[in-house]
């Protein structure tokens, strides 16, 4: 894909913003303008909606029983497999993501089509039995209408994919908006889209900023449901922005995840669960484990061997499969990581490992950072940081490590780690958040739902009861007495 050849994708047309308007994006492993966008306005977004709303009303599309919006679905997840390494390469150049990563991820892609494929024809409402004589009562699961799908840049295929695929499972039409930081890998899904046999108008794609793009595609009247996945600043916008069409909303925010590690864990395996959940995608991930919380008996033993393992980390160019970390997808976010490890540093945490840029020539590169705090009141144990610095912190017992863990206003993951069955469970039950892992981290199912809790948002995507979300519930009533209805004045 060259220079020239991005376009967006609306009503089965590729298109340049009605204005010529265009953006750069960046490699960020050179830190160089490697691809240009069309930058679309409120016009743009306008067409693409109608577009949606259209192509949810025809008939090549609505006509569709549900069993063949599955087989559609399933040919998407098709071309996925075959077009899988295009799109891992794109997306590793575009966002900086390792290409052992962005090829996991695309290669478990297909899996969410098929999922939600199976599901399709299986969105079924229920017979009510209802405590009135001669009445039949039942709901009926109808699709929305238009979903919008704002989609963050650190994993632009797999945030879509959950999104996408049960959004159409049910029916709906969408229009998907990718950061203006990473849209390429997106741009290449709708070929295949395309290819799939999806009629024009019910996938569509609009690229360009949040304020501007974003804005006009979440105000939109014609807009049913926002699916939203991004930072607190712009949810609170599109949160203001849903006022104006009532659109459904899931939001899926931040975290400050902890990871808890007891006494009795499998060291060995923590310390890689602790590396994977924080300095994997270079920690930026929504469901970093950024916070790790240490028993005491074991805390000397922990952060010499996560500062042993965090040395031996290769950073570099993210196209190399030996590479273990990548740079940060932007400047400006390698900016605020500096910022927030120098805060740290002043509200009295030691620097243990990293807190740097390695020696790189170009890109935007940061070292995997280790913070030995004593407090858990300052910024880097309570903010999210997007990047690869983990905090530590010491705990005496399981109350106090509850406690800290439930000690920020997030609430998206947590990674607990014991042999003791009670107490993995007593913590499942107790830690206030919407994923807890136990002796492992950082894995995803098509089945297994996501999202948070608090300021991590509300909502779930992926999992059967995803797909209801995409739908609206009718109640359906029918007299079936003999007799004239009864006296108008009173309920029935
Ligand atoms: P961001 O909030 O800056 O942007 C996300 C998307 O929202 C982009 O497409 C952006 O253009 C759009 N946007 C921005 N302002 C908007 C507005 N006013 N109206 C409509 N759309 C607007 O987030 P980011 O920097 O791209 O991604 C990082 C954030 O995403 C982090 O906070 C991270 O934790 C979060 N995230 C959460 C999950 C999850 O599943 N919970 C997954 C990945 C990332």
């Amino acid at each position: 894909m060259g220079l020239d050849t991005l376009r967006m994708y609306i009503d089965g047309e590729w298109v340049t913003a009605r204005s010529g308007a265009t953006f750069d994006s960046y490699d960020p492993s050179t830190g160089e303008v490697w691809c240009r966008l069309p930058d679309a306005d409120a016009e743009d977004v306008d067409a693409a909606v109608q577009a949606a709303q259209r192509a949810f009303e025809a008939p090549a599309w609505a006509g569709l029983t549900a069993t063949a919006r599955g087989k559609l679905l399933h040919r998407l997840g098709e071309q996925i497999v075959e077009h899988g390494e295009e799109l891992a390469q794109l997306e590793s150049r575009d966002n900086g993501k390792l290409i052992r990563e962005t090829r996991g991820q695309v290669g478990y892609l297909p899996e969410f089509f098929h999922y939600n494929a199976g599901l399709a024809d299986k969105v079924v409402g229920e017979t009510l039995p209802l405590d009135k004589a001669d009445m039949f009562g039942a709901t009926v699961r109808v699709p929305l209408g238009v979903v919008a799908a704002i989609i963050p840049w650190n994993s632009p295929l797999y945030l879509t994919a959950i999104k996408l695929a049960p959004a159409l499972a049910a029916g709906n039409t969408v229009v998907i908006k990718p950061s203006e930081h990473a849209s390429a890998s997106l741009i290449r899904l709708m070929r295949l889209v395309e290819q799939a046999g999806f009629p024009p108008g019910v996938v569509n794609l609009v690229t360009g900023f949040g304020p501007t793009t974003g804005a006009a595609l979440t105000g939109h009247p014609l807009v049913r449901k926002i699916a939203f996945t991004g930072g607190a600043g712009a949810a609170r916008h599109v949160v203001r922005n849903s006022a104006e069409n009532f659109a459904k909303l899931s939001l899926e925010l931040g975290g400050k995840s902890p990871n808890i590690l007891f006494e009795d864990a499998d060291l060995d395996s923590a310390i890689n669960g602790v590396v994977a959940g924080v300095f994997a995608a270079s920690g930026q991930s929504c469901v970093a484990g950024s916070r790790l919380l240490v028993q005491r008996g074991i805390y000397d033993d922990v952060v010499e061997r996560l500062c042993k393992r965090a040395r031996t980390i290769r950073i570099g160019d993210p196209a190399d499969a030996e590479t273990e970390m990548g740079p940060m997808a932007t400047q400006a976010q390698l900016e605020i990581v500096e910022r927030m490890v120098t805060q740290a540093q002043a509200d009295g945490s030691r620097l243990l490992h990293g807190g740097e840029r390695p020696a790189i020539e170009r890109g935007w590169y940061y070292t995997p950072t280790i913070l030995a705090c004593e407090s858990h009141d300052i910024p880097i144990m309570q903010e999210e940081v997007f990047g690869p610095v983990v905090a530590v912190i010491p705990f005496d017992d399981e109350a106090e490590a509850l406690r800290l863990a439930n000690d920020t206003e997030y609430g998206l993951a947590a990674g607990i780690w014991t042999r003791d069955l009670g107490r993995a469970h007593r913590l499942g039950r107790d830690i206030r958040a919407g994923i807890l892992w136990v002796n492992t981290y950082r894995a995803v199912s098509a089945m297994a739902p996501i999202g948070g809790f608090g300021a991590s948002g509300y909502g779930r995507e992926c999992g059967i009861d995803a797909v209801r979300d995409y739908t609206e519930l009718k109640t359906l009533w029918i007299n079936l007495s003999t007799q004239p209805m009864p006296d108008p004045f009173i309920m029935r």
